[in-house]
C-alpha cells in the first residue's frame, strides 16, 4: 500500500508531540500530556468545516514540530506508525517548512535537512520508501511561498538514500475559502512557482475541490493553469454538472491527473455527509476512466490509517469493492517516488 497524501501536521501521535514539547521546554498552554491529548482528540461532531479543522489543530502541532530535532522526530514517527498500522510500502509526507521556523528562530534549510534525515532513519528501520512534498500555503504571502519554492529547487538535487528520496514534489494547502485560484494575479504568480519546481523534475500536486469553496469551476481553473500531476481530494467532481462536468472529466482523463481521495477527513470536515458519496465517486471515476487513489490526510488527528481508509470505502462499495484494487496500482504509477 502507498499513501500519497498525508500531512505531517496531522499525522504525529500526541505522545510523540508531548515528548518533543517536554524535551524542548517550549512554553505552551498544555500543562500535561492529558491536556495535549485532549486537545488533539477531535470530536468529529464539533468540527464545522475544513477552515475550522485547519485553524483549530494545526497551529499547535506545527509549532511543536518547529525545530530541526522536532521535525526529524515527527517525520520518523509518522513513517514508523504508518508502517506498523498498514504495512505501507511507501509514503509521501507533505508539510509547509515556513510554518516550522518558530517565527524565524530556525532556518528553512535546517528544518528541511532534519526531515530528510528523519526519513532516512525511518527508511533504515522500516522497509518504507519515503518522499517529501512541500505544501505552499493559501494564506501565506507570495514571498513566503517563493521561499518554499526556492528551497525546493536547492534541495531537489540530493540523491535518495536507503529508500528516502528526499524532496519529490510541491503542493498547495490551506483554507480553500480563500479561493486563490479565482484571483488572476495570484494564479499568475503560482504558475511561475510551479514552472520553476517542475523544471527541477519535482512532482506537482494541488489541494483543490476538497470543499465547495473550490468547486468544479476552480478545479478546472487549477488544472488549466497549474497542470498538476495529482489533485489533493478533488471530490467536488461529484458536484459538477452539464458542460462543466464534461470539461472537468475530459481534463482529468486527458491529462491523466490522479485524484488523491482521503475519505475520513472529508467526513470530519463535513465536506461530505456520508462515505457513500466517496463510494459513488469511486464508481464514477471507474466509469469515466479517471485515476484516483485512497489516502489518509491526517491519520493521527482523525484516528485512521491507510488500511482502515480502504476498508471503509470497500464497505460502502459493497459488491463493487473489487474496484479498489485499481487504486493500489494507480498509487504505484502516480507516486513521485520513481527510481
Ligand atoms: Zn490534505
Amino acid at each position: 500500500m502507498i499513501d500519497l497524501h498525508t500531512h505531517l501536521g496531522g499525522a504525529v501521535p500526541a505522545a510523540v508531540l508531548w515528548e518533543i514539547l517536554c524535551d524542548s521546554g517550549l512554553q505552551m498552554e498544555f500543562e500535561s500530556f492529558d491536556a495535549l491529548q485532549k486537545f488533539l482528540s477531535i470530536d468529529p461532531g464539533s468540527v464545522t468545516s475544513l477552515d475550522d479543522f485547519v485553524g483549530r489543530y494545526f497551529q499547535a502541532s506545527e509549532f511543536i514540530q518547529s525545530s530541526p530535532h522536532a521535525a526529524s522526530t515527527a517525520v520518523y514517527h509518522l513513517v514508523a506508525k504508518a508502517y506498523r498500522r498498514s504495512k505501507l510500502e511507501a509514503v509521501e509526507v507533505r508539510y509547509n517548512p515556513v510554518k516550522r521556523l518558530r517565527r524565524g528562530l530556525h532556518s528553512i534549510d535546517s528544518i528541511v535537512m532534519a526531515t530528510i534525515q528523519g526519513l532516512q532513519r525511518a527508511s533504515m528501520h522500516y522497509p518504507v520508501r519515503t518522499g517529501i512534498i512541500f505544501s505552499l500555503g493559501r494564506e501565506l504571502s507570495i514571498d513566503s511561498n517563493w521561499e518554499i519554492i526556492d528551497t525546493a529547487v536547492c534541495i531537489k538535487r540530493r540523491r535518495p538514500l536507503m529508500g528516502a528520496y528526499g524532496l519529490v514534489g510541491i503542493d498547495l494547502a490551506g483554507p480553500e475559502s480563500r479561493r486563490n485560484e479565482a484571483d488572476p494575479d495570484w494564479i499568475r504568480e503560482a504558475v511561475k512557482m510551479v514552472e520553476k519546481a517542475r523544471s527541477e523534475n519535482l512532482g506537482v500536486t494541488w489541494h483543490v475541490g476538497e470543499t465547495s469553496h473550490t468547486g468544479p469551476e476552480l478545479m478546472i481553473k487549477a488544472i488549466e493553469h497549474i497542470q498538476p500531476d495529482r489533485i489533493g481530494h478533488g471530490i467536488e467532481l461529484r458536484n459538477a454538472a452539464g458542460k462543466e462536468k464534461e470539461r472537468l472529466c475530459q481534463l482529468l482523463r486527458e491529462k491523466e491527473i490522479c485524484l488523491e481521495i482521503c475519505p475520513s477527513v472529508n467526513l470530519v470536515t463535513k465536506s461530505i455527509g456520508d462515505i457513500s458519496e466517496i463510494a459513488d465517486l469511486v464508481r464514477f471515476c471507474h466509469r469515466e476512466n479517471i485515476r484516483y487513489t485512497i489516502n489518509t490526510d491526517n491519520p493521527y488527528l482523525i484516528h485512521t490509517n491507510l488500511r482502515r481508509e480502504f476498508k471503509i470505502v470497500a464497505r460502502a462499495l459493497g459488491p463493487d469493492a473489487g474496484l479498489l484494487d485499481q487504486a493500489h496500482q494507480t498509487a504505484r504509477e502516480a507516486t513521485f517516488l520513481q527510481p
